[in-house]
């Protein structure tokens, strides 16, 4: 069986019939596989571990796995030490669940088709892998959905619980910047908030706690930004060697995409990590309606209007200028509906 929702549903989704079956198919089962997306940013830790201590309340047994260590400032959220990471799981399971993922394959881990699996995710284009597939890209997190299905099982809100949630929701809205922010956004964070969550405290410790190193890196990285369609596009360029040159790591790169958009002219920034393997990571954050996800589709990437990311094969200035070409073209169009 396989049911999904459509993103005029959302609302109702704490009492939707996808959120009823998989709070049946969990109640049924005793272990659980969790994981998420590779290079695993807020919203992902958060959902996995939010469903990984409801699922203990319940008395589940669960083990959790991620193809890469979150990033630093993450470690220390509660659980985050537990989450294996490997580019292959064996675990044996009774379900696996997926959230965070539009394809089984953006987990990075291998090993994991054979699961009866539970899809969560908001991301556009899911492929509904799943046995149990909740779609919904309305949700402003993944974390929104997790705490639909952790209220319809009927767990309480623990501490651990509401962090989660609430980290989920910070980072992923862009510390509630994207355009995709509803009323139950708020209504969730504000559960959370009389659940123990600071949220003084979760805002420094995800977007104060950086390193020496990490504020050389953006130094570095913003005095070689360069301004492109009147200075309305932002581009931001990352080479190993300026890693090296401040003692930083790709982690260090987190959250730095956002920093060109408290320019009041900049409406979308894009950022180039080329590698050492012939690849180029890709990421993008816009402003309002300017949509770098349709970007990101033409490439086979994905995300969401606000941000989305890519991976394209090629040297940096052969995949450059048709990648800048289609984002002057989205900032002009998303300007039109500008508010
Ligand atoms: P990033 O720029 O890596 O922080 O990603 C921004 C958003 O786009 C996140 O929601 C990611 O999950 C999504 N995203 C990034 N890369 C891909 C990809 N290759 N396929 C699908 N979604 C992606
Ligand atoms: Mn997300």
């Amino acid at each position: 069986m396989s049911k999904t929702t459509t993103a005029n549903q959302a609302d109702a989704a704490a009492g939707s019939d996808v959120v009823t079956s998989i709070c049946q198919a969990i109640l049924r089962r005793q272990r659980f596989l969790l994981t998420s997306h590779a290079r695993p940013d807020g919203d992902t830790i958060g959902s996995q571990l939010a469903m990984a201590y409801a699922l203990e309340a319940l008395g589940k047994q669960v083990k959790l796995v991620n193809a890469d260590a979150a990033p630093d400032h993450y470690r220390e959220f509660p659980g985050v030490d537990r989450i294996e990471i490997a580019e292959r799981s064996d675990a044996e399971a009774d379900a696996l669940i997926v959230m965070e993922c539009s394809d089984l394959s953006r987990t990075g881990v291998a090993g994991l088709d054979g699961h009866f699996i539970i899809n969560i995710d908001h991301h556009a284009g899911n492929r509904m892998y799943g046995a149990l597939n909740w779609f919904d890209e309305s949700a402003a997190a993944c974390g929104e959905m997790v705490f639909d299905v952790i209220r319809a099982l009927g767990v309480p809100l623990s501490r651990e619980i509401a962090t989660h949630i609430y980290l989920a929701i910070l980072t992923d809205t862009g510390s509630f910047h994207h355009s995709n922010i509803t009323p139950r956004t708020f209504d969730i964070c504000r559960q959370a908030v009389e659940a123990g969550v600071n949220p003084a405290a979760m805002a420094r410790r995800v977007f104060d706690s950086n390193s020496f190193g990490k504020l050389k890196l953006i130094g570095a990285l913003l005095d070689a930004m360069e301004l492109i369609d009147n200075g309305r596009l932002a581009v931001l360029y990352l080479d190993e060697g300026m890693l090296e040159t401040c003692g930083c790591t790709h982690n260090d790169t987190e959250g730095v995409i956002n920093l060109p958009l408290t320019a009041r002219e900049i409406q979308a920034v894009v950022f180039f990590k080329a590698g050492a393997t012939g690849e180029v990571r890709v990421s993008m954050r816009s402003k309002y309606d300017v949509d770098v996800r349709a970007v990101a589709n033409a490439y086979g990437g994905g995300g969401h209007k606000n941000a989305a990311g890519f991976t394209v094969a090629g040297q940096l200035a052969e995949v450059r200028p048709q990648i800048i070409e289609r984002l002057v073209t989205a900032v002009r169009e998303g300007l039109k509906s500008r508010p």
